[in-house]
């Protein structure tokens, strides 16, 4: 199995003089299995670039593809109206994502094409769609792969995915707060808080399923927006840091680390410095640390890097 990186960042897309190398699109990852199965995970805008590619391998051929969701914030979901193969007659297009609101998946999703914000609204689309809800801890197939939720700490939940294809695995951790705080039902302009008995419980059980989850993963791709001093200043804001990401990898037999959901005004040069510091760090634990980069394939389970 094969991850490509189309979309690095979070919250908004930063392109520029200053993101040439890393990238300013958002969240978006293309895995492909070794019988050329793809599944796409999380459809910021880096989803247009992907959807080209594969709109033009296509042709006149009709294709099914299988989009999954760590949930439905604007990062992550931007790229949809732009994926080309759903204007195509034929395609089928089966999106998986947690149900965080009362309404159906369809109406949340479809919500972004209303014609107030985008001239062709989903109906109109050629393509097939099919939703799927996920929920933690309940596996489920999706093509060639088969995935299994895991409840993440983000305002008004989120969920990462352990992907197994081919005889190994990687996991999608984004977007996440460490489980110091429960960020489940409240806005982040609320403020810090300390939690609960009731709400500390539930932390503890998050935080011991996502280890148990991701023990034995070949690759962890972890929402490492903030740096630990930046952290310190917006600890509910739903996001971590590399020094927590490799707190869940280390000792878990996860052979590697990617940081993703990099900070907006993470410039490449700060992402050189956070990719020497953790890169360092991770050798003295016997983990292998890469900052994740659009344009950037990993080999899942080979080791290799291209
Ligand atoms: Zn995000
Ligand atoms: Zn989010």
């Amino acid at each position: 199995m094969r991850i490509s990186f189309w979309g690095v960042r979070g919250s908004y897309p930063v392109p520029g003089p200053n993101t040439v190398r890393y990238g300013g699109h958002t969240s978006c990852i293309e895995a492909r299995s070794d019988g050329g199965g793809c599944l796409i995970v999380d459809a910021g805008t880096g989803l247009r670039g992907l959807g080209h590619k594969l709109a033009e391998a296509q042709g006149a051929r009709p294709c099914h593809y299988h989009i999954i969701l760590s949930h439905v914030h604007w990062d992550h979901i931007q790229g949809l109206p732009f994926f080309e193969p759903a204007y195509l007659e034929g395609t089928r297009i089966s999106i998986y994502a947690l149900r965080a609101a009362a309404d159906e998946l369809q109406q949340v999703i479809g919500g972004i094409t209303r014609h107030e914000f985008f001239p062709v609204n989903l109906e109109a689309v050629p393509a097939d769609f099919e939703f799927h809800e996920v929920e933690p801890g309940v596996e489920l197939q999706a093509g060639d792969f088969t995935l299994m939720p895991v409840a993440l700490n983000h305002p008004f939940g989120a969920v990462g995915y352990r992907v197994f294809a081919d005889g190994t695995s990687f996991a999608y951790i984004s977007d996440t707060a460490p489980f110091s705080d429960m960020l489940h039902k409240k806005h982040f302009l609320a403020g810090p808080e300390s939690p609960s008995a009731d709400d500390k419980a539930q932390l503890v059980d998050m935080e011991q399923a996502l280890r148990k989850t991701l023990h034995g993963t070949d690759t962890v791709i972890y929402d490492t927006h903030f740096l630990p001093e930046e952290y310190e200043v917006f600890p509910h804001y739903g996001h971590s840091t590399p020094d927590h990401a490799v707190a869940m990898c280390q000792g878990n037999a996860v052979r590697q680390l990617a940081l993703f959901h990099h900070a907006p005004g993470h410039t490449d040069a700060i992402m050189d410095k956070i990719a020497a510091t953790y890169s360092d760090r991770g050798s003295k634990v016997g983990l292998v640390v890469v900052v994740a980069q659009e344009g950037m394939t990993l080999t899942i389970g080979g080791g290799e890097r291209a």
